[in-house]
């Protein structure tokens, strides 16, 4: 897909709106406990700021639902967003309407302003067109640097990018290079790793990737389903029997279309799940009917890295095991080791997403280390699932 950039912006003068995602986690005291994604849309904000244009912030915060939740205004946000940009950043406490208005009015060129959570009105959820009009009429140019938010149809994520000239901030265009390398256009082999909890949030996913890569390898609580649907008994893992028949079907497709799919051989077993228990490896047809599966065994680990090893692309979202309690993180930690290794020795494009995943891959220490990893949760699972995401839509050329 082709789309403009900041490298097509004459934005000397312009008054620019830019969505970006600000929904940053708060500590109990309002301050921002982690700025990564305001870190993220820095570059945007001071490259349009810089080469004169009027910044304006588009954003939303948490879910209020079209009205208007005073804890979830944008208000402090705005002194998160000036550390990040080092530059002062104007509040206004409406995003469409006189308030808007006023504040935009009073712009120089090379000013940032941030409004108002757009989420404060119905019609951003809504895609309203007339909402849509009032938030265009604060701006001669419309820039999405919210890849986040691209899989949300909203007024300011879709609806703006219909009524003004419209292009991807650099974040954006950054994630969707890296996602092109990832399953558009990649070198194959493709291989990738599915994990997490459970195969019931991941089954368009799964339909997809077997019609697209060479290899899934399937991991961690949602591996046992498919390992009880063809008669391996689980004991008492987290397994979802009565998907059964999706597992099978996901199975009967890879192989018509001659993706592979690799289930663990051996696993880490234990009687509790919390730190520290006590655990033991078996073969996974002699998982003990009191165990529970919480990790892949040495030998998949083995077998897991052998395909990342061949392969030139890996798409990976969720983990192989219960990572957060240790020793069942050892098989996510190896693999992501490995997967970080092969990519910095210049032999795979690896692409990674999701939450867990990514704070996995920080628990590895080797997030850095991969070509790209993608904060976003619902835009990048959906781009997985292979679904056209409107934010991304409605700024193709
Ligand atoms: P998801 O949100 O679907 O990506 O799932 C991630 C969660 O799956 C993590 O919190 C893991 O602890 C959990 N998980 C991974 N493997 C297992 C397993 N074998 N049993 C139970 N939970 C698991």
């Amino acid at each position: 897909m082709s789309f403009r950039t900041l490298d097509d912006i004459d934005a000397a003068g312009k008054r620019i709106l830019v969505r970006v995602d600000l929904n940053v986690p708060l500590n109990d005291d309002g301050t921002i406990s982690d700025a990564t994604r305001i870190e993220r849309v820095a570059p945007t904000i001071r490259e349009l700021s810089e080469k004169g244009g009027k910044v304006i912030l588009l954003a939303h915060f948490g879910r209020p639902k079209g009205t208007v939740v005073k804890d979830m205004s944008l208000a402090p946000i705005a002194q998160g967003v000036a550390d990040a940009i080092g530059r002062e950043v104007a509040f206004a406490d409406d995003c469409i309407g006189p308030a808007a208005e006023k504040a935009v009015t009073a712009m120089k060129d090379g000013d940032v302003l941030l409004l108002e959570n757009t989420r404060f009105h119905a019609g951003e959820e809504k895609n309203d067109a007339d909402f849509a009009k009032a938030l265009a009429a604060n701006g001669d140019l419309y820039v999405n640097d919210a890849f986040s938010a691209a899989h949300r149809a909203h007024a300011s994520t879709e609806g703006l990018a219909r009524l003004l000239p419209s292009y991807a901030g650099r974040t954006m265009q950054e994630e969707l290079e890296a996602l092109e390398k990832g399953l558009g256009k990649p070198q194959k082999p493709v291989v990738a790793i599915v994990g997490g909890a459970k195969v019931s949030t991941k089954i368009d996913l799964l339909l997809n990737l077997v019609k697209k890569v060479d290899a899934v390898v399937i991991g961690g609580g949602m591996a046992n389903t498919f390992l009880a649907a063809r008669g391996t008994k689980v004991g008492k893992s987290l397994c979802e029997h009565d998907l059964a028949a999706t597992a099978k079907t996901i199975m009967t497709e890879a192989a018509t279309t001659g993706c592979a799919i690799i289930l663990p051989v051996d696993a880490v077993v234990a009687r509790e799940f919390k730190a520290g228990a006590a655990s033991e490896v078996v073969s996974v047809d002699q998982v003990p009917d009191d165990a529970m599966i919480l990790d892949a065994g040495p030998q998949t680990v083995e077998k897991v890295n052998e395909w990342i090893g061949r392969a030139n692309t890996l798409v990976w979202n969720g983990p192989l095991g219960a990572f957060e309690i240790e020793p069942f993180d050892k098989a996510t930690m190896a693999a992501a080791r490995f997967a970080a290794d092969e990519t910095k020795a210049g032999k795979l494009v690896s692409v990674a997403g999701g939450g867990d995943t990514v704070s996995a891959l920080n628990q590895a220490g080797v997030a850095s280390d991969f070509t790209y990893v993608s904060t976003a949760g619902g835009a990048f699972l959906e781009w997985m699932e292979g679904k056209e995401l409107p934010g991304v839509a409605a700024l193709a050329k």
